[in-house]
């Protein structure tokens, strides 16, 4: 048995890739919502959502992910995540990105379909509560130390710190 943690974070569909490690929460998580005292909730417009979803690219080399999509709307400011033009950042070699198959518009409309369905009601459950926070996503990664002081979470020193969870 996992011990509940104080703090639930709800994602958009879109896993949010911090620099050593991913948070993703499922939808339907194990916790007794009452065990619960704080919620997170990652907001992101959902156009943008999709445009950044739908712009995602890896390596075909070595699965290393970049972005395609310049988003800059308002007080959003996300330029594209992207290697250099011979060098991947990861291979070093010339880059060819690609669409991994669960980036594809089908599966992308299927997982906003289950977050709709299945996430976005607990945001109405804890708001009712008292218990829900906005995060407003304003840059993509560099929204991450700002995440971080939210999550109570120290600066990472490296990459040791990715294994942890694990
Ligand atoms: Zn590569």
């Amino acid at each position: 048995m996992h011990s509940c943690p104080p703090l639930l974070v709800v994602l958009p569909p879109a896993r949010l890739r911090l620099r050593t490690k991913t948070i993703f929460l499922p939808s339907t998580h194990s916790c007794p919502p009452q065990t619960v005292s704080r919620v997170l909730n990652i907001t992101l417009p959902e156009h943008v959502l999709m445009a950044k979803m739908l712009a995602r690219r890896v390596c075909a080399d070595c699965g290393k992910g970049y972005n395609v999509a310049n988003i800059k709307e308002g007080d959003l400011d996300m330029p594209p995540l992207l290697p250099k033009p011979s060098d991947c950042d990861r291979c070093h070699g010339k880059p060819r990105l690609v669409i991994r198959d669960d980036d594809k518009a089908e599966v992308v409309e299927e997982r906003m379909k289950i977050y709709r369905s299945q996430t976005a009601p607990l945001i109405d459950y804890y708001s009712a509560q008292g218990k829900l926070q906005d995060f407003a996503v304003k840059k993509g990664l560099d929204d991450t130390p700002r995440l971080m002081r939210e999550l109570g979470i120290p600066p990472a020193e490296g990459e040791g710190a990715a294994k942890k969870a694990a």
